[in-house]
């Protein structure tokens, strides 16, 4: 694996790293929580002890769980040439690593990950009436309510959560399954998709 040289934003000095490429839980299982608390990407300099996070292109790849998600900071889509098309795998790019860690959240719960953003959609519609709401991020399931929990994060950087009945997935899961196409590649699946797939659903 090549080396990449990193310049520390504090001291200056240029210092050589070994940049993340693929990411394997089944592998070693203490990478998932390293994900889900950013501990992975963060990168000490040697020199003077700063922390910084740093988002490298990689693969997240879970067997057992069949989903793979690119962290593509670029934004762009990433060539699916690489890999065999997996059967029953959700492929699946993001550009950011909040979006990283709430994605592989949902995927490793066996969630569906295009009902749980059209469900943010709607409740992000619900809570702008009374909140200046500018992030929804899944959060977990409650496990005696199966309700969905998600974190909105306010205007003035607060957190509140927020929480939708199972009963709205099993709803919206019927919809998704049955009238919409997902093609097998690594797709964007975000709330701006959510937007384009409730307008797809609803001009039927
Ligand atoms: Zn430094």
């Amino acid at each position: 694996m090549a080396k990449a040289i990193i310049e520390c934003p504090h001291c200056k000095k240029e210092c050589e790293r070994r940049p993340l490429s693929r990411i394997s839980p089944d592998r070693d299982p203490a990478v998932r929580q390293k994900v889900q608390d950013l501990s992975l990407f963060r990168w000490k300099c040697p020199n003077c002890g700063t922390t910084v996070l740093v988002e490298d292109p990689c693969l997240y790849h879970d067997i057992a769980n069949q989903f793979m998600v690119w962290l593509a900071p670029d934004g762009k889509k990433p060539e699916a040439g690489h890999f065999d098309p997996l059967a029953g795998y959700a492929l699946r790019y993001v550009d950011d690593l909040n979006a990283f860690r709430e994605k592989i959240n949902i995927l490793e719960r066996g969630l569906d990950d295009r009902a749980v953003e059209i469900m943010k959609l709607i409740l992000f519609l619900q809570l702008q009436h009374d909140l200046d709401v500018v992030e929804l991020v899944f959060h977990d399931l409650d496990e005696r309510t199966g309700d969905f929990r998600f974190a909105a994060v306010l205007s003035d950087g607060a957190e509140q959560y927020a929480a939708m009945p199972g009963q709205t997935y099993q709803r919206v899961l019927l919809d998704v399954s049955e009238r919409l196409y997902t093609p097998h590649d690594f797709v964007k699946i975000d709330m701006q998709w959510a937007a384009d797939a409730l307008d797809l659903l609803r001009a039927e």
